[in-house]
């Protein structure tokens, strides 16, 4: 397990390169949020990260959340799902995560919604896009996203603050950056027609300062913060 000096040094050197990437980019460094990405690594490594102020993590993982949450009850976390989600998982997310990241399908949405409204509360969401080029990564279609917002409308417990993307992974970074263009670019698109989506997640330890300058407000960590993951992750 990473030791808890390690995971300071880590934790300040990625605010760091955050800034320095804002900067670069002419951007107030306040407007852009660290997501740190904590699936694969145990409660223990997450109590070291809540001694150091953060509180929020992403995981993608439903079972996952749920195992660490008990092991840190009494702490307060917010859970975040950043992992393709089955439908039949939304009763539990429902009642453990604070927020989704990983909306795609309007099947999820009407599923998310049925539970919501059985546990009385409201969830904050992102709607991930495709934007890569890879078959194996998830996502709406871009060119779905106006009709697929117009129809989240029915779901009133579904709290639409932004859109999400991983990126083609490639060591050529025009191909990257454009990806996390073309997030921006249909986020705009879609101001134009009444969806106020002010936060666009993307960016992850190997491509955020690219993705900071096209304009993320969120960039998901893991590696550069927790180590390497020994157990492969989709
Ligand atoms: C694992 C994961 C991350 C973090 O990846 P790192 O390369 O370890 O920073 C970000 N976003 C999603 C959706 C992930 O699954």
């Amino acid at each position: 397990m990473i030791d808890a000096a390690q995971l300071a040094a880590n934790w300040t050197a990625v605010r760091r390169r955050v800034d320095e990437a804002c900067r670069a980019a002419g951007r107030d460094p306040a407007e852009v949020n660290v997501l740190p990405v904590s699936k694969t690594f145990g409660p223990e490594v997450v109590r070291a990260a809540l001694v150091l102020g953060l509180h929020r993590f992403g995981e993608n993982k439903v079972q996952e959340i749920r195992e660490k949450a008990a092991a840190l009850a009494g702490e307060t976390i917010d859970w975040v799902v950043i992992g393709h989600l089955q439908t039949n998982k939304a009763k539990d997310v429902a009642r453990v995560a604070s927020e989704v990241q990983s909306l795609d399908r309007l099947e999820l949405a009407e599923a998310l919604h049925r539970r919501l409204e059985a546990e009385n509360r409201t969830l904050d969401v992102l709607v991930q896009v495709k934007t890569a080029r890879e078959e194996t990564k998830h996502g709406l279609p871009g060119e779905e996203l106006p009709a697929f917002l117009e129809r989240l409308r029915a779901y009133p417990t579904l709290r639409v603050k932004g859109l999400m993307t991983l990126a083609t992974q490639s060591d050529d970074t025009d191909e990257v950056r454009a990806c996390f263009r073309h997030l921006r670019e249909l986020r705009d698109g879609c101001a134009g027609q009444g969806h106020r989506l002010p936060r666009l997640s993307m960016g992850m330890s190997g491509d955020f300062p690219l993705a900071i300058a096209e304009g993320a407000t969120e960039v998901r960590i893991g590696t550069a913060i927790f180590g390497s993951r020994s157990n492969p992750v989709a």
